[in-house]
């Protein structure tokens, strides 16, 4: 590809981004400028015009999905494999690192990562032996505590707790914590982040090494890096490279985890060579839907301030629906989206956007009441499962015979006759002797203090493990898995449980091989072994891509996770004063302009139609509430509103039927979306989509107990209830 198509698309501000001269540059830019497009044709630029090698190069993006989607760019536009390239989130990459250099980073070789559930099991149990309240203390807030100091980078010893008891309480909660973290090679979320600074900072020789290599830094979304991230690239980029951030300072979401939005102005402190270049054109949006963004926007203070203008029409005004509850909001929701696709529109160009995940419902209902597939991005997590999460926890005491979170979860699923007796023992002997529960379990064994009953249980369960990790030496992972789901008992615990929702359990262990059979292993984690890389893939990237992502589908998601994309058609729900802002934010001043903020990244979504609901009452949170309007929508100057007026009819009594309009019957399966069915082995459930005719034709099922799945219909015998 020639050197001029890589400018072309480009107009000349984000001309000059791309084609800058080697030097450090920050991009800072509205919504819909096309920053993300600058990031994506600078990469292709650096290894075609400036000669750079992709193995120069370090990219980081928002979310996984975000990272590969970019990666296929680059490749497409270059005409080549970019392998080499270090692209991901902060998270992927800083994990990548550890796993290089585990020695060098103080960590086992087979060490996991906890999700955020082990997390707080894991704070339970040393709660429990410290004899500390849980009210007093609640496991989530002491999470708050430990994940807010490490994002800042501090450890235990620079934290001065100073005269306060409950800041000292917490503090050493912090220390015993990651004392059994350490101890159990376990790492958090958090921890990858500080860990791989501190690598950094520990070992001069392999910062050297990476300084030496990546030349070329790129960073999408910086306005949301967390002050650890940021010290991480800070010392990555040493004096010489040549670091490109973009992001825009308007769409700071995160402070609440952290984020720092001050990030933007300290890279120009600390690159004092770096340029800022400003991208004023917006070419997502029509002119109303620009114009209100900007209006709304400018009520925060402290601002960079920027002016986006749009060469693109102004398009219709945005819609304002005033509801009477949710479900008239639903029904308002999916009677536009039924119009956009009789104009011939696509379901995947709708997006409905809400502040909290617990508004998902009612708007399901509706869809489905409707025949509308849709998907929901971030739901339960295959792998948050509590099966497939004692699977995976029997893998990793394999993989990792300290790992003290796994040892909790198996050592009596299935039970085994170890009881709460046996474990305080184990627990206390640990704690005492600063071993993992592994250990303390030889150790116990070797004293023979344990009773007859309880060593030979333990016993039992030590000999288990050794023998699973013999057997399966030489299996692939997917043997490896089968063998382990049945050995250990699991399968057969979940078979002997009556019930559908134990039908379900066993199909997805079943499911567990399948995903490990598919598994494909990431070239740069070669090194780490199959079983590793495949826990670190569970633990990292779980939930980010939902399967059927091929069928039309309406789009459901938070405000949040929204961020960097765009839609034809958006519906922001719930646009109501406590819902968004939300009460919290409410009570707190300075999250007040988040939320503004997250409300113009929700806005600056929308590419030709913009819809803003909000109901008189609602039903959330299992209380029946009576809201006004949001101040945003009042934010919005009144000539880029169209309030819509609620029809008369609107007002029939919705209380059984609530959704209820004729449907439309599938052709093939004589199945109809919104039918309830029942299905002999996964109970009953609601049909949400088909695809497929004749012998082939498959109906998706949500079933109440174990959620979604395709089936054929031709096999199902589904019956309607
Ligand atoms: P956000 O702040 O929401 O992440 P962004 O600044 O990253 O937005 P992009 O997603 O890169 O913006 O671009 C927004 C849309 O505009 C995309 O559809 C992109 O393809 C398009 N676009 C960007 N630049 C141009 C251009 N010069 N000509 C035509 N279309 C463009
Ligand atoms: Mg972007």
């Amino acid at each position: 590809m020639d050197v001029s198509s890589l400018l072309d698309g480009l107009n000349d501000k984000q001309r000059e981004a791309v084609a800058a001269p080697q030097s450090s540059m920050l991009v800072l830019a509205g919504a819909g400028s096309g920053k993300t497009r600058v990031l994506t044709h600078r990469i292709a630029w650096l290894m075609q015009v400036e000669n750079q090698s992709p193995y120069s190069i370090l990219a980081v993006t928002f979310t996984n999905k975000a990272a590969a989607e970019m990666r296929e760019r680059v490749e497409k536009t270059v005409g080549g494999n970019v392998g080499r390239m270090w692209i991901g989130t902060f998270h992927g990459l800083a994990h990548r690192l550890l796993r290089t250099h585990y020695q060098d980073a103080n960590l086992p070789q087979s060490f996991q990562i906890i999700d955020s559930d082990d997390q707080l099991r894991m704070l339970k149990r040393i709660l429990k032996t410290l004899n500390l309240d849980e009210k007093q203390f609640p496991p989530r807030m002491v999470a708050g505590y430990i994940n807010g100091k490490k994002d800042q980078g501090l450890r235990p010893n620079h934290i001065d707790a100073g005269g306060f008891p409950l800041e000292q309480q917490l503090l050493n909660l912090y220390k015993v914590y990651q004392d059994s973290c350490d101890r159990a090679g376990l790492v958090d979320f958090a921890e990858i982040l500080l860990r791989a600074h501190e690598l950094w900072l520990n070992k001069p020789h392999i910062l050297a090494h990476y300084q030496d290599r990546f030349r070329n830094i790129l960073v999408d979304e910086f306005q949301d890096t967390n002050a650890i991230q940021y010290a991480w690239i800070r010392v990555l980029a040493g004096n010489s490279a040549n670091v490109m951030i973009v992001g825009d300072d308007d769409q700071s979401i995160y402070g609440w985890r952290g984020a720092q939005v001050e990030n933007l102005h300290k890279f120009l402190g600390d690159f004092p060579g770096a340029e800022t270049i400003r991208l004023e054109q917006n070419y997502r949006s029509t002119g109303n839907i620009l114009n209100a963004s900007n209006e709304l926007i400018a009520n925060n203070p402290d601002r960079l301030g920027k002016k986006l203008w749009t060469e693109g029409k102004d398009g219709e005004p945005i819609s304002v629906y005033c509801a009477f509850n949710e479900m008239d909001e639903a029904r308002f929701v999916v009677g536009r989206i039924m119009d956009w696709q009789d104009k011939g529109g696509m379901l995947s160009e709708c997006a409905i956007l809400y502040r909290s995940n617990a508004q998902s419902r009612v708007l399901e209902e509706a869809l489905l009441h409707k025949g509308i597939a849709y998907r929901i991005y971030g739901g339960l997590r295959f792998f948050e499962r509590q099966e497939i999460k004692d699977a995976m926890g029997y893998l990793r005491l394999m993989a990792n015979r300290d790992d003290d979170a796994a040892f909790e979860r198996v050592v009596n699923t299935p039970a085994r006759g170890i009881g709460d007796r046996t474990l305080d023992i184990l627990r206390s002997t640990a704690r005492n002797h600063s071993l993992t529960l592994w250990q303390a379990c030889q150790r116990l064994l070797e004293e023979k203090v344990l009773a007859g009953r309880a060593a030979n249980a333990v016993r039992g369960f030590m000999d288990l493990i050794i023998q699973l990790t013999t057997d399966t030496e030489e299996m692939p992972l997917y043997r490896m898995a089968d063998t382990v789901i049945r050995d250990s008992g699991l399968k057969a615990m979940y078979e002997a449980e009556k019930g559908e929702k134990a039908h379900a359990r066993v199909e997805n262990l079943e499911e567990l091989v399948t995903a490990a059979r598919t598994f494909e292993m990431p070239e740069e984690l070669e090194d780490m072994g199959e079983l590793n890389a495949f826990l670190s893939h569970a633990a990292l990237e779980a939930g980010e891509g939902q399967a059927d992502a091929f069928t039309d589908a309406v789009q459901l998601m938070t405000l949040h996770a929204a961020k960097g994309l765009e839609f034809p058609v958006v519906f922001m729900a719930g646009v109501e004063e406590g819902l968004f802002p939300s009460k919290m934010a409410l009570e707190e001043g300075d999250r007040l302009e988040e939320e503004r903020r997250l409300c113009y990244v929700g806005m600056t979504r929308a590419m030709q139609h913009l819809y803003i609901t909000y109901a008189e009452s609602r039903r959330i949170y299992g209380r029946e509430d009576y809201s006004r309007p949001s101040r945003f929508i009042k934010e919005i100057p009144p000539q880029y509103l169209n309030e819509i007026r609620l029809k008369a009819s609107v007002s029939a009594p919705m209380a059984n039927n609530r959704f209820n309009q004729q449907q439309k019957v599938f052709n093939d399966s004589g199945f109809a979306m919104g039918d309830r069915v029942t299905h002999f082995k996964f109970g009953e459930g609601r049909v949400t989509n088909y695809e497929g005719s004749g012998p082939q034709a498959r109906v998706q099922v949500n079933f109440d107990d174990v959620g979604s799945k395709w089936l054929v219909v031709a096999y199902a015998k589904l019956q309607k209830v």
